[in-house]
């Protein structure tokens, strides 16, 4: 790709990680529990959708009493802005580029909710699962590569039996979130 299209994509990925720091913040709960919407040690309101609110998100601080929330500062956008224009050198089409930013920016938001909770949301693993095949079938359409998406969902396919046999194997070693995941990175990889 063009150093254009490479910049369009690190800016992207920019603004894919302040997308990113409070979706994770929110699901960064034990099961069952409903998105967090504030401070964990105040308890003051940091997360809707007045301005000053979200802002004390993105900045990585409560407004009130000045605890850490999420990764520090600019971490996750000047990470994601990187391996976005990196995945926009590796590949050739701009929509499979796509998809697999996209796999990164979900997967970017699983990490740091599972650092923090150990565990991976489902809404993560169906909206990973749901993103990348619907821009790799925009791909097939636009770049035409009919077979990729059928390429990469038999990959996916492949991947959570893999990971499922894991799971059993290993008694709960490994979570069935990150089998679920797999069907996601499986349809990326492919
Ligand atoms: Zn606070």
């Amino acid at each position: 790709m063009s150093p254009g299209v490479i910049t369009v994509f690190a800016i992207i990925g920019v603004l894919a990680g302040m997308g990113v720091r409070p979706i994770a913040f929110a699901l960064s709960v034990p099961t069952g529990q409903p998105p967090r919407t504030s401070c964990p040690r105040c308890h003051a309101l940091v997360l809707r959708r007045e301005r000053r609110a979200v802002v004390a998100v993105l900045v990585g601080r409560c407004r009130s009493c000045r605890t850490r929330i999420g990764v520090p500062p600019a971490m996750v956008e000047v990470v994601l802005g990187v391996v976005f224009a990196l995945l926009a050198c590796r590949q050739s089409g701009v929509w499979v580029a796509l998809a697999c930013c996209w796999l990164a920016a979900q997967g970017a938001a699983v990490a740091l909710v599972d650092v923090a909770v150990r565990r991976v949301p489902n809404v993560l693993a169906v909206s990973a699962y749901a993103g990348v095949v619907a821009l790799l079938a925009v791909a097939g359409v636009v770049e035409h590569h009919p077979a990729t998406l059928l390429r990469a969902v038999l990959a996916g396919i492949r991947l959570v039996a893999f990971y499922g046999l894991i799971a059993v194997a290993s008694r709960g070693g490994l979570g069935m979130g990150d089998v679920k995941l797999a069907a996601s990175l499986g349809t990326g990889m492919g």
